[in-house]
């Protein structure tokens, strides 16, 4: 397919804002789709910012990269988030940090960001909103976890049973890259690494406040476990009431096969970092939350929520 441009496939897209259907009072001011490629259209009109679409996902839905600093720049920080359909904190996050490295670009470092990977499950999540639908959804349109698709530690895991009531929580396709999503974020990463070392790498997930190290997959620590934790320390520190543990060591018996963390890592030698953002919104003085999966993931208040975690992940993605 040939490449969309961000302002071809933005005019062509209905502009209905989610609070026309959707209380924002009661879930949070999200955004809906089309907001948030307006919104990635209003940060790549800054100046060094660029934005190219690098795919499309099963739908034929375009996904875009947004680049910025010098292209010859030595380093690269790359940014990844929305590849689970109903974390729309972890992509507020990511826009929230764009905002901050668009208005002062990095110097001598290069920033990848793809803010939302999942973007057939990011709309069908906002078509529940809109519905009153009240559902859970992880995989993307063939229900395949984009987060378990990555060819570092991956294992095929077929859809069944509980896995696919859960809509496909650990399903992680018949093989590496099966996904075009996350073909097209390792095939863009890959031709961003041939010229720029990507040293660092950030993917934004919720909830559970933690920052999570690779290994993902293994129970092993990595060669460069010291300096994956004292990244992650870093950060936590700045972010009061998070934790940070190796992502295989958060829930025991719990691994992720397949996992972008352990693939950045793997790839390209990244200190690299999955951010659970938040405690979700699902609280016991609201008992309706508790019955609604887009709550459990999202707080509802994502500014404020997004601008502390982008405050607090700045320096990191910056390499300081
Ligand atoms: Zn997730």
């Amino acid at each position: 397919m040939s490449p969309v441009s961000l302002h071809a496939h933005l005019a062509a897209l209905p502009p209905r804002p989610l609070a026309d259907d959707v209380d924002l009072a009661r879930v949070g001011a999200y955004r809906g789709y089309r907001e948030v490629i307006a919104g990635l259209a209003a940060l790549a009109a800054g100046p060094g910012a660029s934005v190219r679409s690098i795919g499309s996902s099963v739908r034929g839905v375009p996904l875009f990269a947004l680049e910025l600093g010098a292209a010859d720049a030595p380093v690269a920080t790359a940014i990844i988030a929305g590849l689970h359909p109903i974390e729309w904190i972890g992509v507020e996050t990511a826009l929230a940090l764009l905002a901050r490295l668009c208005a002062r670009p990095p110097e001598g470092r290069r920033i990848v960001a793809i803010p939302l990977v999942n973007v057939d499950g990011y709309q069908a999540v906002e078509a529940d909103l809109r519905a009153g639908r009240r559902r859970f959804r992880r995989g993307n349109a063939r229900g395949v976890d984009l987060n378990r698709n990555y060819p570092t530690h991956f294992r095929a895991a077929a859809p069944h049973g509980l896995r696919a009531a859960l809509g496909g929580w650990n399903h992680g396709g018949p093989h590496p890259l099966s996904e075009p999503e996350c073909a097209a974020v390792v095939a863009a990463l890959d031709t961003v690494s041939t010229r720029t070392r990507i040293d660092h790498a950030l993917s934004l997930h919720s909830i559970g406040r933690m920052i999570l190290t690779p290994w993902g997959g293994r129970l092993r620590r990595p060669e460069a476990a010291p300096r994956l934790a004292a990244a992650a320390e870093s950060v936590r520190a700045r972010l009061p009431g998070y934790r940070a543990v190796q992502s295989s060591w958060w829930v025991p018996g719990l691994r992720g096969h397949g996992m972008e963390l352990d693939h950045l890592h793997a790839a390209y030698d990244a200190t690299a970092l999955l951010v659970e953002c938040t405690g979700g919104g699902a609280t016991l003085r609201e008992p309706r939350s508790l019955v609604h999966p887009f709550r459990w993931f999202n707080p509802p208040d994502p500014a404020r929520h997004a601008e502390q975690l982008a405050g607090a992940l700045e320096p990191f993605v910056r390499g300081q």
